[in-house]
């Protein structure tokens, strides 16, 4: 109890916080492969450095590289509308794309079912919808569906007027159809009318290559060999700030070492800070490290905290990817620490924590704004995503109860990590 009052006031004197918050921000967009990501990575080795006396340490993360040249929708009416490649999208054919558009509105299952025999060889559009809520159907899971059902083009619209949307395509390598974010008004311009299916020419403009980037560790040992793992993903998408998705989380995990750094040589298991990228590469950095650990390190990571999305909202979750017997632990430290927390159990593959629950190891992501569909994270994966859409005190509630959160846990006995461990339902 003590601890935990004494971490709400480190917390509550951290002027550092939105110093940080803010220096991420100005990095930009932090797409991987820019210099906007590399500047960031520095900014927060420099930091954490600063933060805990601690060196970082660097695993190479080999991935593929991709970047867009342009991305454009010429629409039934001949005018040009813009698009926002999803990443990983391939090119279309010099001199474009063009095909009809069937719209299937959100894209469920059931609207692909539906249209099964009208897709092949047109274009599928459908509906961003928020990503923090029960019942999404992910962008990637409508990809794969257009795709799989023969669609030679994906389009996306996104929910602020005006402007398009982002994120990534699910594609690894090979084939692929081209695949873009674009406006809510191009999307109305591509309704279907008594003449039949709207024509659309989409041009997409890639560069592809082996890339290189990197995950950053900071190793704070505790009394044993066991860790309590602290993660966020650093890249994001050019055209904002990436500041909900996820300099909220980077700047948040700051303050976190900040106020456990001289604390932890105490504890029974020591706080390892992994600062992961291409998480919107399909999680492929934090898939790399996970699946770099032996059976016994794996065994040595009592939970995963990972904060992506922590800001934008005054309203917390803990996604508890099928840990159910990490809840009342959860919500007993958010009582303590006087914060308002939901729990969600299934697992939600949205972020880093999925690739330690699929290892087997307790993983938990916290989010704002979940289920919320007026709070601010609807902007996510918008060019909106900007740092007026957080608030300090948003940062500095998730900051408490993130660092609650992984003291608790730090310090939990044994046969409470085995209790999580055996919890898992699938
Ligand atoms: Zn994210």
């Amino acid at each position: 109890m003590s601890q935990i009052s004494n971490l709400g006031a480190r917390i509550a004197a951290d002027e550092q916080l939105w110093a940080d918050f803010n220096a991420i921000c100005d990095c930009g967009g932090r797409l991987a492969g820019t210099d906007s990501e590399r500047n960031a990575f520095a900014l927060l080795e420099a930091r954490a450095e600063a933060a805990t006396q601690v060196r970082g340490r660097s695993i190479a993360v080999p991935y593929r590289g991709w970047s867009a040249k342009s991305a454009r929708v010429r629409l039934p009416g001949g005018q040009w509308a813009a698009g926002h490649a999803l990443v990983r999208s391939v090119a279309t054919p010099s001199g474009g794309l063009t095909a009809e558009v069937i719209d299937l509105g959100r894209g469920t299952p059931e609207e692909f079912a539906a249209h099964a025999d009208d897709i092949r060889g047109r274009i599928v559009l459908v509906r961003h919808e928020p990503m923090f809520a029960a019942g999404t159907i992910h962008r990637r899971r409508k990809y794969m569906a257009a795709l799989e059902a023969g669609a030679v083009g994906f389009l996306i619209a996104g929910p602020v007027p005006g402007q398009t949307v982002a994120g990534s395509s699910g594609r690894h390598d090979g084939p692929g159809i081209p695949a873009a974010g674009i406006t809510p008004q191009a999307a109305a311009a591509l309704r279907r009318t008594a003449r039949g299916w709207p024509t659309a020419t989409l041009i997409i403009e890639t560069e592809e290559a082996p890339a290189q980037t990197r995950t950053l560790l900071f190793d704070l040992p505790g009394r044993t060999g066991e860790w309590v793992v602290l993660s966020a993903h650093v890249d994001g998408h050019d055209g904002s700030e990436s500041a909900m998705d996820n300099a909220s989380g980077l700047a948040a995990v700051l303050a976190v070492m900040r106020a456990l750094a001289s604390q932890v040589t105490e504890f029974r298991r020591g706080v390892r800070v992994a600062f992961f990228s291409v998480e919107e590469w399909a999680l492929t950095g934090s898939a790399h490290y996970v699946a770099a650990l032996s059976q016994v390190e794996r065994r040595t990571i009592a939970l995963n905290v990972n904060l992506d999305s922590v800001g934008g909202s005054g309203n917390l979750a803990a996604l508890t990817s099928g840990f159910a017997e990490l809840e009342p632990a959860l919500l007993r430290v958010a009582e303590t620490s006087g914060i308002a927390l939901r729990t969600v159990r299934p697992l939600m593959q949205n972020s880093d924590h999925a690739n330690f629950a699929l290892a087997g190891i307790p993983a938990l992501r916290l989010v704002a704004g979940f289920d919320d569909p007026h709070a601010n994270l609807r902007y996510v994966l918008t060019p909106s995503d900007t740092r007026d859409k957080v608030e300090e005190s948003e940062l500095k509630q998730a900051a408490l109860l993130s660092a609650a959160i992984v003291a608790d846990a730090c310090n939990a006995p044994p046969q409470d990590v085995w209790q999580w461990r055996r919890g898992r339902s699938s």
